[in-house]
């Protein structure tokens, strides 16, 4: 057994690195940010203390909002306004235009639906007199699968709003990346004065110089900006997600309840198995947080049992998923917009919805690109992280209750 003193003496020393911009976090803000700097030439690199793939993306319903979901309560609010030119620049991503290539994701569906039990009634009259919303919206005689048993009554419409497989994204924009991600990481230290970061990856030491700092790890931003000496500027809003999977038609869509945000929003994502699973949110999820998984998952079956009434949970099995939003501190509120706050050498990134990453990002590398030349610098030579397993492969399944 070699002496403490000789096991140092060959301990190596930490290997040097340097990159004009470091990104940490490998969630959708930081990818699609890595993607438009090098697509502008600046050297940059990412690094992620976890798989990359993110924690909320990966959680997220992929759906690319255009605003309606903000104007239920029957107001265009500044939400329902900023975000509706999204899904215009999403599409034009997935028919391959602009960076990042889009053109191979998997679209889960290229419209999704909102569907209301009773007359929407006066309360979504301005809405639908809103040419914005009018253009995104358009009701539909022949309902969804999912919607079309007979006992079906109501009203659907048509929203303007694709859904996306997100873990196709992230292995995607990942492979666009190689060579530029540096994941799991243990982070030791991190001087934006110095601006210097100290970590191990595989038991190698590392130390990288760079002269941007761009933190875009989610939930992970508030505790790194207190570690550089910043206010977090940070909030969680959770959710309490659940997950069906078994026989179930393809569906997405918002069940409009009283209030202004939708009573049940269900996601399909087909399993590599044949089974559909259904990925439930709205509500459902704002309420069910604090609820104990077994009750949450018991709410959520006479939740569907009540406004799905013909679908048949009997061979279903189901699980949730506790996760927080991480966003810009808003009194607790969901921020208007997506979030960058620059401090100089550290810019911080909350993009607020999935939808919004495309624009955050965008606007980080524009002002980036303003303030540091364009250089190849040095890829990182290690092979590429795997993306981290989306819930439904990390959950415990339990069978409907007979
Ligand atoms: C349940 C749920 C459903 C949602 N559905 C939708 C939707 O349908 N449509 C929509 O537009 N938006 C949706 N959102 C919002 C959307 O998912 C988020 O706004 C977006 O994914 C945030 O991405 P991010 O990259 O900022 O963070 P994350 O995806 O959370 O990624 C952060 C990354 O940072 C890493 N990290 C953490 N700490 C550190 C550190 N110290 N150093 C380095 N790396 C670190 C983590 O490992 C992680 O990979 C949803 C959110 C949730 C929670």
């Amino acid at each position: 057994m070699p002496s403490a003193r000789a096991r140092r003496a060959t301990m190596p020393e930490s290997r040097a690195l340097r990159t004009d911009v470091l990104i940490l976090g490998g969630g959708i803000a930081g990818l699609w940010t890595l993607t438009l700097l090098r697509e502008r030439g600046i050297d940059a690199w990412l690094l992620d203390t976890a798989l990359p793939g993110g924690v909320q993306t990966l959680a997220s319903q992929g759906i690319i909002h255009g605003g309606a979901k903000y104007a239920l309560g029957g107001q265009l609010t500044a939400s329902a306004r900023a975000i509706a030119g999204m899904p215009a620049l999403w599409r034009a991503r997935l028919a391959g235009d602009g960076a990042p290539d889009l053109s191979a994701l998997r679209v889960l569906a290229s419209h999704q639906y909102l569907w209301s039990t009773h007359a929407l009634g006066s309360r979504l009259a301005g809405f639908f007199a809103e040419k914005l919303m009018r253009e995104r919206m358009e009701a539909v005689d022949t309902p969804p699968a999912g919607l079309d048993a007979p006992e079906f009554v109501g009203q659907i419409y048509r929203l303007d709003e694709p859904v996306l497989d997100v873990p196709h994204l992230q292995r995607l924009l990942l492979a666009a990346n190689r060579g530029r991600v540096i994941a799991p990481l243990r982070l030791d230290a991190l001087d934006a004065g110095a601006r210097q970061l100290h970590g191990a990856w595989r038991g190698e030491r590392l130390r990288i110089d760079y002269e941007r700092l761009v933190l875009a790890a989610g939930a992970g931003n508030g505790p790194l900006r207190e570690r550089l000496g910043l206010p977090p500027r940070m909030q969680r809003r959770p959710l309490h997600m659940v997950m069906a999977r078994g026989r179930l038609p393809a569906l997405h869509a918002h069940c409009l309840g009283a209030g202004a945000n939708p009573r049940l929003t269900i996601t399909s994502y087909p399993l590599s198995d044949g089974r559909m699973l259904w990925y439930l949110g709205g509500q459902l999820a704002e309420d069910g947080v604090g609820r104990e998984p077994s009750r949450q998952r018991a709410v959520a079956r006479e939740t569907l049992a009540e406004l799905l009434p013909w679908i048949a949970q009997r061979e279903l099995q189901w699980a949730s998923w506790a996760v927080d939003r991480a966003e810009i501190e808003n009194h607790g509120r969901r921020p208007e917009r997506p979030a960058l706050i620059d401090d100089g050498v550290v810019l911080t990134l909350w993009p607020t919805k999935l939808a919004f990453a495309p624009l955050l990002a965008a606007q980080v590398a524009g002002r980036l690109a303003a303030a540091i030349p364009a250089r190849a610098g040095e890829p990182f030579q290690a092979p590429a992280p795997p993306c981290a397993p989306p819930p439904w492969e990390r959950v415990k399944w339990h069978p409907t209750p007979r």
